[in-house]
């Protein structure tokens, strides 16, 4: 029997599970985590150059799937990613995704990546980020509520980078307390202290920032307003989808409330249940200088995460840059490169050449 030959492609970059997990063995959290805060503030302070739009939203009685794209002029990124609160059920992550970095002048998709790992990296930088514009900057104990996928990288970053010494940790499930406790152990050779507590209250109880991650598919009520002091600040992630919120109403009322991009936090954030004219600053207007963070010692500030475009386009040349800078140069034939351009079929033929010279697009 007679083979085909191998069809000329172009090379898009390829970043597996593996090669995402060996960059961050390889250079540390710590690191990663750092630069990855710097470059999305770079991004988020040249705002105006993206074209953002909310994402775009597929919800079923289990869950959503969700597409996110973002461009800047000069690159085009979209991120796949799910939320399945029950997957667990299942043996699978609540969230899940991967995403493509291409070239805007020609659409040539240069790096297909893995995003599962990476999303965890960039949501836990994008509220460090945050936080250092709105917490108290003597902020030592931070309360978190929900202790599964995203908790361990948010505990890190917010040791590592804002000096938080305490975590004190609820979740409904106590196995994943237990986790996150043995994990932060691990990671930080006991250097960030980690109080698994009884109840929410509990937990929140003496704490100087709460970060909220817990995944169900309801209108929960994880921080209400008997639990503020003044000066806390809230960095509340768990809420992201229309009818999924953590925060009472009473909570975003007695503060200041920042959102990445107010169209899309309008409709998924914990400020779907206010009126549309409720009062938030988008965080690049802070982080650009134009609007202020933390006006007064005592402000209670929320920043309501719910995960945007630019955070992905971000993380996914972040890492490839810290591919190339490890020699991780795996590639893809994911798009044919016809000696002809307008003659696709004959990609068909068994006379194509293996050997045909691949386009200058090796990304
Ligand atoms: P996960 O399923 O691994 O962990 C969620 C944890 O929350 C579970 O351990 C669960 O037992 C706990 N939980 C659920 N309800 C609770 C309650 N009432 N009180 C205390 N604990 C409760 O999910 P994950 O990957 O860690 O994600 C956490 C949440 O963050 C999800 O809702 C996800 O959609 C969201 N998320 C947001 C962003 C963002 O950018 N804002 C990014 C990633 C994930």
């Amino acid at each position: 029997m007679q083979h085909p030959a191998s069809i000329p492609t172009l090379h898009t970059r390829y970043l597996g599970v593996d090669d995402v997990a060996r960059i961050l063995r390889t250079l540390g959290l710590p690191r990663c985590l750092g630069q990855l805060v710097d470059e999305l503030a770079t991004d988020f302070r040249r705002w105006p150059a993206f074209d953002a739009c909310a994402r775009i939203a597929s919800h079923s009685h289990d869950g959503v799937i969700e597409l996110m794209p973002i461009s800047d002029g000069r690159f085009y990124s979209f991120k796949y990613v799910n939320g399945h609160p029950g997957n667990h059920r299942h043996h699978l992550p609540t969230v899940m995704a991967f995403g493509v970095l291409a070239e805007v002048s020609t659409g040539v998709p240069l790096l297909l990546s893995e995003l599962t790992l990476t999303t965890a990296l960039r949501t836990a930088a994008t509220s460090v980020l945050a936080a250092r514009a709105l917490a108290r900057p003597d902020s030592r104990v931070m309360a978190v509520i929900g202790n599964g996928a995203q908790s361990d990288f948010q505990c890190l970053a917010f040791h590592h980078l804002l000096g938080i010494e305490e975590v004190r940790l609820f979740d409904l499930d106590p196995t994943a307390t237990a986790k996150l406790t043995r994990n932060l152990a691990e990671h930080t050779a006991g250097a960030l202290k980690a109080t698994p507590c009884a109840s929410i209250a509990e937990a929140v109880r003496g704490a100087d920032i709460v970060t909220t991650l817990t995944a169900d598919k309801t209108c929960a009520t994880i921080v209400t307003p008997d639990m503020l002091r003044p000066g806390m600040h809230i960095n509340a992630v768990g809420g992201d989808c229309p009818g999924k919120t953590e925060l009472a109403a009473g909570v975003l009322r007695a503060a200041r409330v920042f959102v990445e991009y107010e169209p899309q936090t309008r409709v998924e954030g914990d400020i779907q249940q206010m009126s549309a004219d409720f009062p938030v600053t988008e965080l690049w207007c802070v982080l650009s200088g134009q609007a202020p963070g933390r006006l007064l010692e005592g402000d209670i500030t929320v920043f309501d995460s719910v995960g945007f475009a630019l955070e992905d386009f971000t993380a996914l040349r972040f890492m490839r840059d810290c591919a190339d800078a490890l020699g991780i140069l795996q590639t893809l034939s994911l798009v044919p490169a016809p000696a002809n351009p307008k003659d696709l079929i004959g990609l068909l033929s068994s006379s194509v050449s293996a050997t045909a010279e691949q386009p200058k697009h090796a990304a």
